[in-house]
């Protein structure tokens, strides 16, 4: 395909990669001249913290980018600003006619591309966009009555009997470089300090951008046959650790599904799992497509007529669960765990959410604002996925009489307790019997151990929560 701009603008957001990257590729396919660049957006800065571990993530991210692209013979502009202007304004100085990126359909971000391809139209240029965030997006794969998908199951089914060697293949932007253009406003990336923030503490595991990505991929695909057997048991190495990657496109989904799909029809049960599991992301950014509104309310909306705890006593026991001192050890050290490293496992993911909503009563979107700010991974469209399942709004969700039991599921999954010890020390003199419910079975022990009693009792806790529920059959709307 000949070239037929002069000039034009990739701007990089959740797609920090120079390979297998759908609208660099189009880019440099469509234009004879094609400058990078990515803005550290101030209208999602200015509202963290002064030290957050995903900018940090990200500036490393940019990092490693800025080098692959220079490799490749262009080079990142890196802007601290507001994207809605700095795009239109770069785009202008460059004599950019249009501008390249992938879809992010989280709804601020439809807001933020609708007025940058406004603000460019002034000047006769465009945005366009293209798919590379997930495997299958918006209305790729619908019921046969043209609807969206609601249920999980049936919608894996569908995108497999839909997914073939197209879908899966990768965007060769090796063969298209000659399309890089370099450029003296590309600066270097600025450090932390000079964006107005501090360090945060990145745990070394996730690594700098792409490279990092790389160095977990090949840790993973060394075990990802037993992924099955492993994933459910936060003590030992068994996912794969690559969900900041993916969030920040530093891998390609592409990649990833296409391994897993070639090692699932070659018989590999753990693949087979681990691509159901990449399966439920797309599902989750199709649900965010198709019902916004379950994006800050219940997606059914009869779920928001429940009477959730509020006051004083609620607010003791909502900082109780954010700093892991419940009492219940598996919630605290999953807690603590995401408060220390910004990561927290599945398993502990679907307990610690069940244990907010449901012992102690306190609204799902409290614990989904709290991992927002937590986890270095955030999602809008899993994270809101994975409460609404937890507290059995959801389209998809667990049925709300069903209430995980934090003791059985911690003997179950924890069985040794040695998660628990990791990041409660104050519990690591009690044994693998007791350390589930100290202070049933260990209250000797527990003596002068600086560990708090529960905050709920779990019984009390569930029949209460029934009744809360009930208000969910007499609503149905
Ligand atoms: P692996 O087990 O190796 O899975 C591979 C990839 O599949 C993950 O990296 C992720 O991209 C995807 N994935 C796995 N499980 C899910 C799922 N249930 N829903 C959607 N995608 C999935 N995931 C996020 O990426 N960001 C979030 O903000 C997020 N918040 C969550 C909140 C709750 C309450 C729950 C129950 C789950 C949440 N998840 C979220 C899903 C899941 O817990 C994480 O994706 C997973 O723990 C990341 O670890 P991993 O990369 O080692 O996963």
């Amino acid at each position: 395909m000949k070239p037929v701009l002069d000039r034009a603008l990739i701007w990089f957001r959740r797609d920090l990669r120079a390979d297998d990257q759908a609208a660099l590729y189009r880019a440099l396919t469509s234009a004879k001249q094609v400058f990078c660049a990515f803005i550290l957006d101030r209208d999602i800065l200015d509202t963290l913290p002064r030290a957050d571990r995903r900018v940090e993530f990200i500036l490393g991210a940019l990092q490693a980018l800025d080098e692959d692209l220079r490799r490749l013979g262009g080079a990142l502009i890196v802007r601290h600003g507001f994207a809605t202007d700095e795009i239109p304004k770069l785009a202008a100085e460059l004599g950019a006619q249009a501008v390249f990126a992938n879809h992010d359909d989280e709804p601020q971000a439809l807001l933020r591309d609708a007025l940058v391809a406004e603000r460019l139209k002034t000047f006769s240029a465009e945005l366009r966009t293209f798919k590379d965030h997930v495997v299958f997006e918006r209305r790729e794969v619908m019921t046969a009555a043209g609807g969206p998908y609601g249920v999980f199951t049936p919608y894996k089914n569908a995108w497999l009997r839909k997914v073939d060697e197209f879908y899966l293949s990768s965007y060769p932007v090796e063969r298209r470089t000659h399309a890089f253009a370099k450029t003296t406003l590309a600066k270097g990336v600025p450090s932390l300090k000079d964006i107005g923030f501090e360090p945060a503490g990145l745990t070394e595991h996730v690594g700098q951008g792409s490279r990092g990505a790389e160095a977990l991929l090949d840790d993973f695909l060394d075990r990802i046959d037993q992924y099955d057997e492993k994933r459910n048991f936060p003590a030992v190495k068994g996912p794969s650790y690559l969900s900041v990657h993916l969030r920040f496109g530093t891998v390609s989904i592409r990649r990833l599904a296409r391994i897993a799909h070639q090692l699932m029809q070659g018989g590999d049960h753990g693949a087979e799992v681990w691509l159901s599991e990449l399966i439920w992301r797309d599902f989750y950014h199709q649900v965010m497509h198709h019902h916004p509104h379950a994006m800050g309310a219940a997606f059914r909306p009869e779920y928001d007529g429940i009477a959730w705890e509020t006051g004083e006593h609620a607010d003791t026991l909502f900082q109780a669960w954010c700093f892991g001192s419940t009492g219940y050890p598996l919630v605290d050290a999953a807690m603590r765990q995401l408060n220390q490293t910004g990561y927290q496992h599945n398993r502990l993911r679907m307990i610690t959410a069940s244990f907010l909503t449901k012992d102690l009563g306190i609204d799902w979107r409290r614990g989904e604002a709290y991992f927002a700010q937590q986890l270095l991974d955030y999602d809008l469209a899993a994270n809101n996925g994975g409460w609404q399942w937890a507290s059995s709004s959801g389209c998809d969700a667990q049925p709300y009489f069903r209430i995980f039991n934090p003791t059985s599921q911690s003997e179950k999954f924890d069985a040794e307790g040695r998660f628990i010890r990791r990041h409660c020390p104050e519990l690591a003199g009690i044994d693998a019997k007791a350390i589930h419910a100290p202070w049933e079975r260990a209250p000797l022990a527990m003596q002068g151990v600086d560990y708090p009693r529960p905050v709920v009792d779990h019984a009390v806790a569930r029949e209460r929560t029934l009744a809360r529920y009930a208000v969910v059959k007499t609503r149905k709307v």
